[in-house]
């Protein structure tokens, strides 16, 4: 193809859409809505990359990998759909997303005075994580950063997991990765620890946290610095040992307080999210295993019995939604982006409430 051939499809993508006013910002993209040129009833999410200078071809590596993995994605009922890309003057890179209008689920979490709901709800919102992320593994995808805001919600109520700016293909175990990736409080001791060889179980440490936490109505572990996640981890979860996690001792970052915390059985989670039921309770504790070996995979947490006990999961058209008024929450949101949160008074008074040493 000529160049003035690509100029021209470019021109033609760009001109299917208007855009309008700004919905968000993230770290590398702010977020516009937008509509269909011959349609202004269809409403599109404009995703405009920032271009960043320190990159060779002005392009940072998170928005190629956002773009790259998309691609891969497409199709899937709980994945953001790309509908196109364009580049617009400076040679800006612009994703035009699917519009999820009903926010996210941190929203929901968080509005406890507003939004009620129960285990019902809860196993439809996990049951279209867990698939989405089950998808993401199945195609050699890892997300990870899973964390509620992540989880945009269509206007059919329908869960979409978003922000593919930290996915990346792990087709090829012995690569070496970085262990700097996952929002704090969602990430696992693994990756607090440095491994650089990790697998799809990051994510499901990531999936088992939004589980507790859409039970809780409050971040089960949220740390105020890594060690400080650390040390949570090992509170309410048990401490990483030889014993219960062959190896761990050698990874380069491994440090846990000298105190050492049984892993807690199913009994103790009873006691905190048994709103969950038995059984939701069972495959919260799989995913939190300390050792990723012992994880449950998205395949595994698929074929659980919780999905086909009663209650049976809400249907999507039935799920609570955000309550009108949620803007002021989107202030909130910009100043906790991606783990620089800065809500540490609120953190500790949630991990102590939380102490399962309390419930002894
Ligand atoms: P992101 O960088 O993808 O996290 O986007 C930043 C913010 O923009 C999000 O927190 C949302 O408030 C908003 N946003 C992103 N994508 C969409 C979308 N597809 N539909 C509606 N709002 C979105």
């Amino acid at each position: 193809m000529t160049m003035d051939l690509v100029e021209q499809m470019n021109e033609q993508e760009k001109r299917k859409y208007v855009k309008g006013k700004k919905l968000g910002e993230g770290t590398y993209a702010n977020v516009y809505l937008g509509h269909a040129r011959h349609d202004a009833g269809v409403l599109v999410a404009i995703k405009k990359i920032k271009v960043q200078k320190e990159y060779k071809d002005g392009l940072a590596p998170d928005a190629v990998r956002e773009l790259k993995h998309l691609q891969e994605l497409l199709g899937h009922p709980n994945i953001i759909s790309l509908l196109s890309v364009f580049s617009s003057k400076d040679q800006n890179l612009n994703l035009v997303l699917e519009y999820l209008p009903l926010g996210d689920l941190e929203m929901l979490i968080r509005d406890v005075d507003r939004v009620r709901y129960g285990t019902a709800d809860m196993k439809a919102w996990m049951g279209m994580l867990t698939r989405a992320v089950w998808f993401c593994h199945d195609n050699f995808v890892l997300h990870r950063d899973i964390k509620p805001n992540n989880l945009l919600i269509a206007a059919n109520g329908e869960v979409k997991l978003a922000d593919f700016g930290l996915a990346r293909s792990f087709a090829d175990p012995g690569t070496r990765m970085t262990a700097n990736v996952i929002t704090r409080w969602y990430r696992p001791p693994e990756l607090l620890f440095g491994a650089r060889h990790y697998s799809g179980a990051v994510d499901i440490w990531s999936v088992g946290l939004v589980f507790a936490e859409l039970v809780l109505r409050a971040p089960f572990l949220p740390g105020n610095t890594e060690v400080d996640q650390i040390n949570l981890i090992c509170r309410q979860i048990g401490t990483p040992t030889e014993d219960n996690w062959p190896g761990v001792t050698q990874l380069k970052e491994y440090t846990v307080p000298s105190e050492v915390v049984p892993v807690w059985g199913k009994d103790a989670y009873m006691s905190r999210f048994g709103g969950a039921g038995s059984d939701g309770v069972d495959l919260l504790v799989r995913t939190l295993a300390l050792d990723p070996k012992n994880r449950i995979t998205a395949r595994e947490m698929l074929e659980h019995r919780w999905w086909r006990t009663d209650p049976r999961p809400t249907r999507n058209e039935d799920l609570p939604r955000k309550s009108a008024g949620g803007e002021e929450k989107a202030a909130v949101d910009l100043s906790r982006r991606n783990g620089v949160v800065d809500d540490g008074a609120r953190g500790t008074k949630v991990a102590r409430k939380l102490d399962f040493g309390a419930a002894r």
